[in-house]
């Protein structure tokens, strides 16, 4: 049995009020709050772990290492990755997106070749490859959608060429909540012999994630958005790609030589990862990691699904409501407009009720282009989230909507 009362309770934030009314936290696809055990881990292993990893032959040192590796080997099991040499612990989607450009980009890419986004990718899908422009002439090929918010398979299908190199989408758009066909999308790459990444930071934390039934060669998540702590994040990596490519960044903990002559570097995944890591935060994450896996990702899957078919019905029915993004398979995110109400000001009137939503351009221009608006609120749902909250929403949005 699922119960989303029981569970709230791990989660302190929940329970507190702004304005004097109960908070009700529809920003989750921005960040999620944290259940206890995770911000518990944080401060136990500063009160009682803390070293440097990697380098120390001291006993804290080591157990530092013990609890950072053995988070890794949790993220490879909660994403099924074939090892732990394919996990690179970043600092979170966006690190996990330069540090792919700019090192696939490095082995892989040269003036004229083609790299195939979509049209709903958040910004740090566009601009790290942008980024790549400068130092090669790559070619961004997009991939539309309908007015549903569905990208055009056959459109995606006539964007390969000979000079295509990468594939790099977004698993769920985290402005309409459409769920990408990924699999499909890989399948038809690789008959081309193109490689995937997918950009998993808004999937991860809603759809259980297999890595190698999917087929895809890059992944990559934030912990935060799945209840974990800030800045870390995962990019996964088939081993045999992450061989051929030269490491993002420079200093300790990459290297295995260094001489002023030559350098050698380490081996997966030490190569992606210069610098001391956030080694405490890797183990929020694990616990957060596991804290899902307890609960069941399908579970939670189910009860979003749930609170997201209760509030599309309901907010269809206000007057004046447009919701952006109405795909068959959609996620717990909700982008919608009303009447002539500006998104900012319905923001800011819904958060003095204690609703937390975003509003704005969610980093996605170019969908907002394609949306032919500026911006939209957006409520997006988590697995602590109610129907009641649901209302609270509904009937704020229709507080606001008379007072217009
Ligand atoms: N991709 C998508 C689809 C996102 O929603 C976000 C966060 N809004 C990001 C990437 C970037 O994640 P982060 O800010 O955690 O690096």
């Amino acid at each position: 049995m699922y119960d989303v009362y029981k569970i709230r309770e791990d989660f302190p934030i929940l329970s507190r009020e702004v304005y004097k009314r109960p908070l009700v936290y529809l920003d989750n696809g921005a960040t999620t709050q944290k259940p206890r055990i995770v911000v518990d881990s944080l401060v136990n292993e500063y009160y009682s772990v803390n070293a440097n990893v990697h380098r120390g032959v001291h006993f804290l040192s080591q157990q530092a290492t013990e609890l950072h590796e053995a988070s890794r080997e949790t993220v490879r099991g909660f994403i099924n990755a074939r090892s732990v040499q394919e996990i690179i612990f970043t600092r979170g989607t966006t690190e996990s997106m330069n540090l792919l450009a700019y090192s696939f980009g490095e082995a892989f890419l040269n003036d004229g070749d083609e790299v195939i986004v979509s049209v709903m990718e958040h910004h740090s899908n566009i601009v790290p490859w942008q980024l790549l422009q400068q130092r090669k002439k790559i070619v961004l090929k997009v991939i539309p959608m309908n007015d549903k918010g569905e990208l055009l398979m056959d459109e995606y299908r006539n964007l390969f060429t000979e000079r295509t190199k990468l594939v790099s989408v977004a698993h769920v758009s985290n402005v309409l909540g459409t769920v990408n066909p990924v699999q499909e999308i890989i399948q038809i790459a690789h008959a081309h012999g193109v490689p995937v990444a997918v950009d998993g930071a808004q999937s991860t934390p809603h759809i259980p994630i297999d890595v190698q039934a999917l087929d895809a060669d890059f992944f990559a998540f934030s912990g935060h958005k799945i209840y974990g702590p800030t800045g870390v994040g995962v990019l996964y990596g088939k081993e045999q790609l992450l061989e051929k490519m030269p490491p993002y960044q420079g200093g300790g903990e990459m290297i295995q030589n260094v001489s002023f002559e030559k350098t050698t570097f380490n081996e997966l995944p030490f190569k992606f990862e210069a610098g001391t890591p956030d080694y405490v935060a890797t183990t929020g994450l694990a616990k957060a990691l596991e804290y899902c896996a307890a609960l069941g990702m399908e579970n939670i899957a189910n009860h979003e699904q749930m609170l997201t078919a209760y509030a599309m019905e309901k907010m269809s029915q206000i007057e004046g409501m447009r919701i952006f993004g109405q795909a068959e398979h959609k996620d717990a995110v909700i982008s919608f407009l009303v009447g002539q109400i500006h998104h900012l000001d319905l923001g800011t009137l819904l958060d003095r009720l204690g609703i937390a939503v975003r509003t704005g351009h969610h980093c996605a221009e170019p969908l907002m282009r394609r949306l032919g608006i500026e911006g939209t609120v957006r409520a997006s749902f988590a697995l602590y989230n109610t129907k009641e909250e649901v209302d609270a929403l509904v009937n704020g949005i229709e507080r606001v909507r008379k007072m217009f």
